[in-house]
């Protein structure tokens, strides 16, 4: 036993965690230290990838399919905290945010100090590098080599910083990271394993796909989830009253009925010629009430599964690339989300809540030789695990700091009787931007028990996904689940004193609800 395995094997076996997942002693050390590609998106849906087989047949997305074919596809992969910088802390750090210290895209930044996982790779020998978007206010720490997005970026002509310095690119955010990326790789150092996480911007809102995914869909009726005219009886006031609704928050930007910001004047021209008379069309028709919420639906399928196709297409040329290169094999491939987003469920777009479609993001991973190709995973997974996965690949300790739990027992598809049962959620940005109230719960394979508590409510729901798939109903009254509500109540309190969730988190943890939005970069 060599001295790196040797030190695994004593980190495992001290390992204190309340989520223990490794048991299987026979496991073997990963083959030699692969490369790692994560490519991460904004907001994709799971709904929005074909192999997830959404009844509505959204789109197809035939490049990201292949890693799922290629590899495994996790279709219970849940996030602490459904929105995009606090889950992207805990990606980096494989730590909820009440550790990492990013609760809210409103005032907080990222301490780049800590402990992440790019970090440990670079110290063990990986070349590593970061490019699209970051979305963590201070500076990347743990890359040789980034080049990002400022905040949020622009979908066209986007300005970028590259390592500090402020460069204006031209054209569409997805093809430049994408082209960006190929050039990294193309220049690397080849004799040295690689970490490149390549971060799309797209499909975030305001949705605006690339010029030539204009119209792809030729004026497609998307079917309708169920729930798009939800009205929310069956829940409390924290889910009737939010601002994130098709009928009251879509804005023209959001429709498309203004142009997007920084397109040039023949970008504009072109862009124009698709939007213009559909727009012209619309506003002659004065839709009101149920035939505008459609109107609004569709448009925004056609933006948002145009967003989409351009990352497909992405994926696809990142893939080629390693084929073409004879990198397959050796490399960890990873898509995923920061988190999940609405497709009209409940009449919504955005996320935030615990209610699937945005607890839930894609995920799938690609090792061949290691990772079981066409596996399908059902446990109940989360973005946290990502970190401690890549230092196992990597032949590296855990860190007994992070929360998460390496996921290759499952990519291997071996029995994993001792996976976590249940996996706590804690959202806390309020009022800005969507009026979400506060929220933490318990997710089971069937359940969420979940308590809305600031500022003005302190109400619990209870959800049960087998009765109730649509997640329309609250049961935590109903007398029949009086046990159920028992049981998940003291698992809940145990997960926050596993987790070491505090009683109460500071008031930076809730954006604007006691202090001033910080000023961003
Ligand atoms: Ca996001």
């Amino acid at each position: 036993m060599n001295l790196r395995l040797g030190l695994i094997c004593l980190a495992v076996m001290i390992r204190i965690n309340p989520v223990r997942a490794c048991d299987s002693p026979s496991a073997g050390p990963p083959s030699s230290r692969p490369n790692i590609l994560v490519i991460l998106s904004d907001d994709h849906a799971y709904q929005a990838i074909s192999c997830y087989g959404d009844p509505r047949r959204l789109i197809e997305t035939p490049h990201i399919d292949r890693l799922a074919r290629e590899g495994v596809r996790f279709d219970r992969c849940l996030v602490p905290n459904s929105i995009c910088g606090p889950s992207r802390a805990s990606i980096l750090t494989g730590k909820y945010p009440h550790r990492h210290g990013f609760y809210n895209n409103t005032n907080c930044r990222f301490d780049g100090t800590q402990t992440t996982f790019p970090k440990l790779l670079q110290k063990a020998g990986y070349q590593t590098a970061l490019i699209g978007k970051w979305h963590l206010v201070s500076d990347p720490t743990g890359f040789d080599y980034w080049h990002i997005l400022p905040g949020q970026g622009v979908y066209y002509n986007p300005p970028m910083i590259r390592q500090g310095e402020r460069v204006q690119h031209s054209g569409y955010v997805t093809d430049i990271i994408t082209e960006l990326s190929l050039a990294w790789l193309h220049k690397r150092d080849k004799s040295r394993p690689f970490l490149l996480l390549v971060h799309h911007k797209a499909p975030h809102r305001e949705w605006s796909p690339a010029l030539r995914h204009l119209g792809h869909d030729r004026d497609r009726q998307y079917p309708e989830p169920p729930t798009l005219f939800d009205d929310y009886s069956g829940h409390g006031r924290a889910i009737r009253d939010q601002d994130m609704t098709l009928a009251h928050s879509f804005t023209d930007l959001d429709a498309k009925l203004q142009p997007p910001p920084r397109l040039t004047p023949e970008q504009l021209q072109v862009w124009n010629a698709y939007y213009e008379p559909r727009n012209q069309a619309f506003r002659q028709q004065k839709l009101t009430g149920k035939d505008l919420i459609r109107w609004r639906y569709n448009r925004y399928m056609h933006d948002y599964l145009g967003c989409v196709k351009g990352v497909d297409e992405s994926v696809g040329r990142l893939l080629k690339y390693l084929d073409d290169e004879g990198l397959t094999d050796q490399t960890l491939v990873v898509y995923c989300s920061d988190q999940g987003f609405y497709l009209g469920e409940h009449g919504w777009f955005d996320k935030r809540f615990i209610l699937e479609e945005s607890l839930r993001t894609p995920l799938l991973i690609r090792w061949p030789k290691v990772a079981r190709a066409g596996h399908v995973d059902r446990q109940l997974t989360s973005v946290v695990d990502l970190a401690p996965t890549f230092l196992e690949a990597a032949g590296l300790p855990p860190d007994p700091a992070m929360q998460g739990v390496s996921l290759l027992p499952i990519l291997r598809a071996q029995p994993t009787p001792n996976w976590r049962k249940s996996f706590y959620y804690h959202y806390t940005e309020y009022p800005v931007p969507h009026r979400v109230r506060p929220h933490y719960g318990i997710v089971t394979a069937r359940y969420k028990l979940v308590h809305f508590y600031k500022p003005d409510v302190d109400e619990w729901e209870l959800l049960d996904r087998d009765k109730d798939p649509l997640e329309t109903r609250n049961f935590y009254h109903d007398p029949a689940y009086a046990d159920v509500v028992r049981q998940l109540h003291a698992e809940l309190q145990q997960l926050r004193r596993d987790l070491e969730v505090p009683a109460e988190l500071p008031k930076e943890a809730y954006g604007s609800l006691y202090l001033p939005p910080k000023k961003k970069k």
